[in-house]
């Protein structure tokens, strides 16, 4: 089998691979197995260390990394630079706080001393998915190799350049070998590395079915899991809101990376006494966003990942359209000149969206914005907790208590007032619902792949 790099600006294929054999697989297990004997013997301050320099190598070598990204899945080029930048904000934030993250807690008990010592499991499994195909992977590599473990990769099958990337910047960072790995391989090789007793715990980011997957069989093993899945994140904005701010981030927060991430505003919920002007501001500001060469730094949007995703998200829009939906902007396939050998859509808003619609239920995943006016305050919130998904949620208002009190009734992972939901490895990042559960990012994160063990002394 071989695994395949596609431009998706051009559809060219860039290379092929071959996928790891049984043998290669096995050995790579076996490899992170002993590599694991050494690395959770190291003092924490000194894997720190190599945390850090992985973040220095990742600034040193922002645009080689950022040139793979924008070429294997076709994000803007800036967006992939500024991405690799925030991987190194991830190690250096975890170089410089993991070790008093993990730091032995003494608890006064009838015992001489009692303490609650951070130690790692072992290998992790990592399935990740391409649409932020270095962050997905640092955010959970820094902390889990932070604390001791080692790591296998199965990246998305879409960036395998990617993959062998991130292996030679931690290999090239001082990180001894084996520590980290990366599997080529498909999907289906997926159950098997979790059934095998090399694996100690599984992370997946990617899709609810594959999460539900996933976990199903981690669970069959008894693995502790993280799931990072797909959302439908509300953005509410209320009557009292500062208008002109909430349509600017509110374009950003759905149209970047081509609409491609887990926590973009998906459903735009708008109480009606502003709907119209919101939505006037916004559609202006939608409007410019012409789609070109992600490589060009005047693009504004970019291609989606996959042709298969930019004709599922159609089929989506479609079925919106069939029970009567409106098309305000775009709703179709961008076209005309080099657009057509990429897989180019449209930045386009549909209107009239009701529960009966796919786009309702489901998570739609590229540059299309849904849009839904609601009577009051009352009927935004309970529009927006009426999905499946629990990842972020936005709401807007003057009234910063008031923003408070519906961010506390917004039921999601992050709830944000007045901005756009977020990452930072400050603040821990997942979700409820089916968008998954477990935290990473940080204190939250890094204990998420640890043994948290008791030590009583007498
Ligand atoms: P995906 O199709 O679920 O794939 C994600 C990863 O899982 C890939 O490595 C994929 O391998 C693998 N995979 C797919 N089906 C599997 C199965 N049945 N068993 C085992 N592994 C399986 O998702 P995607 O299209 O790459 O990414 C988009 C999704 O990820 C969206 O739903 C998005 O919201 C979600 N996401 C969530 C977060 C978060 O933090 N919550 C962040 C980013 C993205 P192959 O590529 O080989 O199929």
């Amino acid at each position: 089998m071989s695994i395949r790099s596609i431009n998706p600006a051009t559809g060219e294929t860039l290379r092929s691979y071959e996928a790891h054999t049984e043998a290669q697989i096995d050995a790579a297990l076996t490899a992170a197995e002993t590599a694991a004997r050494d690395w959770r013997r190291r003092p924490i301050e000194a894997r720190a260390a190599m945390i850090n320099r992985v973040g220095e190598v990742l600034r040193e070598r922002r645009d080689e990394c950022a040139r793979v990204i924008t070429a294997e899945m076709g994000k803007l080029f800036a967006e992939a630079q500024a991405e690799v930048e925030k991987c190194a904000w991830a190690c250096e934030y975890y170089a410089e706080h993991g070790p008093k993250f993990l730091a032995d807690e003494i608890i006064e008990t009838d015992a001489g001393r009692s303490l609650v010592a951070c130690q790692p499991l072992g290998t992790v499994l990592a399935v990740m998915p391409w649409n932020f195909p270095f962050w997905q992977v640092i955010r959970f590599a820094a902390p889990a190799l932070l604390a001791g473990n080692t790591a296998v990769l199965k990246h998305a099958s879409n960036v395998p350049g990617c993959a062998l990337k991130i292996e030679q910047i931690l290999r090239d960072s001082g990180l001894p070998e084996n520590v980290f790995q990366s599997l080529l391989v498909g999907s289906d090789v997926v159950q098997s590395l979790i059934d095998d007793p090399r694996i100690h715990a599984v992370t997946l980011t990617g899709s609810d079915k594959a999460g539900r997957s996933v976990g199903g069989q981690a669970g069959g093993n008894l693995k502790k899991t993280v799931l990072e899945l797909g959302g439908s994140d509300p953005f509410v904005v209320l009557e009292d809101a500062d208008i002109q701010a909430a349509a600017t981030t509110g374009v950003k927060a759905r149209f970047q990376n081509a609409g491609q991430s887990c926590i973009a505003a998906k459903r735009f919920i708008l109480v009606d006494s502003i709907a119209d002007e919101f939505l006037q501001q916004f559609r202006a500001a939608v409007e410019k966003l012409v789609p070109g060469d992600p490589m060009q730094p005047e693009t504004r949007l970019a291609p989606m990942a996959r042709g298969n995703l930019r004709d599922e998200l159609h089929e989506q829009v479609q079925d919106a359209l069939d029970k009567g939906a409106e098309a305000v902007l775009g709703c179709r396939f961008a076209s005309g000149g080099a657009l057509d050998r990429g897989y180019f859509y449209e930045a386009s808003i549909l209107a009239n969206v009701d529960e009966s619609m796919r786009a309702w239920q489901e998570e739609l995943f590229g540059p299309v914005a849904i849009v839904i006016r609601v009577r009051d305050e009352e009927e935004a919130l309970q529009v927006a907790n009426a999905t499946p998904f629990g990842l972020g949620g936005a709401v807007w208002t003057r009234d910063l208590e008031r923003g408070e009190r519906f961010a506390r009734e917004l039921e999601c992972g992050a709830a944000f007032v007045n901005g756009m939901v977020k990452s930072d490895p400050r603040l821990p990042f997942g979700g409820i619902k089916a968008s998954g559960y477990g935290r990473e990012l940080s204190w939250h994160g890094i204990r998420e792949f640890v043994n948290q063990k008791t030590v009583w002394i007498g």
